[in-house]
């Protein structure tokens, strides 16, 4: 296909690498991002294989191992006793299974690696400061004096205005859990936690994931209970209610583990929303990828790699295709994108389940999960953790 003009709404993780996807095949590509400067605050991300893979690809190889910690292991703790339940060894074991490290970082630093890499990139323009509305999207390239696009992929997250361009797309419904997300010095947690580890303490309907950030000398900490729905929303400065509910919820929590919640800093409180299954394109050259699409929640750490694993595979699946072929090709990425993306909720789901189990449920998962090798629990992600994205 020769080259042709891409529109993207959003410069998240998934309009960021979208651009770059199509960049490198020679496109042009306009970033339309609301937000005055890209910053975000005290929050981290854990990077499967499956997504580091296809950063390297897109050449952040470099930045991305300067920025991110490749933890040892993921270790399953009780939150009740801090009995370790099992664990999946990572570092050297899962790059060499999986092919692609797996890593931990701040979310912001990996905004601004990719920010870096659009700016250097001449191909893209990132046009920040122009918040659209979804009647305004179809007049964007003449705003931007651009000509009309082959494709306007809305990359605006949960509360998308592209989606409402999309006849039979869902909407978000609140998930019924929330997160506090904070950070410790490493110092602080030591007593609890090996801080060289992903460590998630499972509790009675909540659980708590640690893991290192800033070079290993702070904790990232994001802990998830049931909570109620707050309406339209995004991540908040905590109030004094939701400490007292995140203390309530987290009540029968070995005391070592509640008082890291009592005395942490500052924490932002997230409601988990999730876009159930719909359409994500509307045959007309629009299309919708990453939270915009088929928001999650983030009990098996995947938003963000598969918003990676949607940009990459969209542009590659565009590129193919011939000029005329464009919505044929369009509708095959999102059949077989939504066989991946149904995997990876199911896991989610899976998770949530494990993780917050309580009485005989809890007992019989210690049981098996006490039998089970860290190899052989490292073999069920594989379908997950080793997949190549199309055009790998
Ligand atoms: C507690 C928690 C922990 C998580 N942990 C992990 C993890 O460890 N690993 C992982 O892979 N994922 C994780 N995730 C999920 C991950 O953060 C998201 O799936 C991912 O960031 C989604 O990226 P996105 O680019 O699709 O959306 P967003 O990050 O929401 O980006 C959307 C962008 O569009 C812009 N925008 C929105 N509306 C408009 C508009 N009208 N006009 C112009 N611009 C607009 C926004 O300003 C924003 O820049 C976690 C999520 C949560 C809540």
């Amino acid at each position: 296909m020769s080259a042709q003009n891409i529109t993207i709404v959003g410069a998240g993780i998934a309009g960021l690498v979208t651009a770059l996807s199509f960049a490198r095949k020679g496109h042009e590509v306009d970033i339309i991002e609301q937000a005055q400067a890209l910053s975000e605050v005290g929050a981290g991300l854990q990077i499967s294989p499956n997504a580091s893979r296809i950063l390297i690809d897109l050449g952040l190889g470099n930045s991305l191992s300067k920025a991110m910690i490749c933890p040892h292991q993921i270790t399953l703790v009780s939150g009740l006793s801090l009995r370790k339940i099992a664990h999946v060894p990572c570092g050297t074991f899962a790059a060499a299974r999986w092919g692609a490290p797996y890593g931990v970082m701040h979310r912001a630093d990996l905004q601004a690696m990719l920010i870096e890499a659009v700016k250097s990139q001449s191909r893209c323009r990132l046009h920040l400061n122009q918040r659209v509305e979804s009647a305004t999207i179809p007049t964007l390239p003449e705003r931007l004096g651009r000509p009309a696009p082959l494709l306007t992929v809305g990359a605006d997250g949960v509360w998308s205005q592209t989606r409402h361009l999309v006849p039979g797309a869902n909407s978000p419904r609140f998930s019924g859990q929330v997160a506090w997300r904070f950070k410790m010095p490493a110092d602080g947690v030591r007593a609890i936690l090996n801080p060289g580890n992903v460590t998630a303490f499972l509790g009675t309907n909540t659980h708590l994931v640690a893991y290192p950030i800033e070079n290993s000398t702070a904790i990232n900490m994001v802990a998830i209970a049931r909570g109620a729905d707050p309406g339209q929303t995004w991540a908040e400065r905590e109030n004094p209610t939701d400490r007292v509910n995140l203390l309530e919820a987290f009540r029968e929590s070995h005391p070592d583990l509640l008082s890291i919640l009592r005395d942490a800093p500052q924490m932002t409180w997230w409601p988990l929303f999730e876009v159930p299954d719909g359409r994500w394109s509307n045959d007309a050259g629009t299309v919708l990828i990453g939270d915009a699409a088929h928001a999650m929640t983030p009990f098996a750490a995947q938003g963000a790699a598969m918003a990676i694993e949607d940009g990459y595979e969209l542009a590659q699946a565009v590129s193919d295709a011939a000029e005329d072929e464009v919505r044929q090709a369009v509708t095959q990425y999102e059949t077989r994108r939504r066989i991946r993306i149904g995997r990876a909720r199911k896991r989610a789901a899976f998770n949530r389940f494990a993780y917050h189990a309580r009485g005989p449920v809890r007992l019989g998962r210690d049981l098996l999960l006490a039998v089970k090798s860290p190899e052989s629990l490292a073999s069920d992600l594989d379908w997950l953790y080793g997949y190549r994205a199309a055009g790998l």
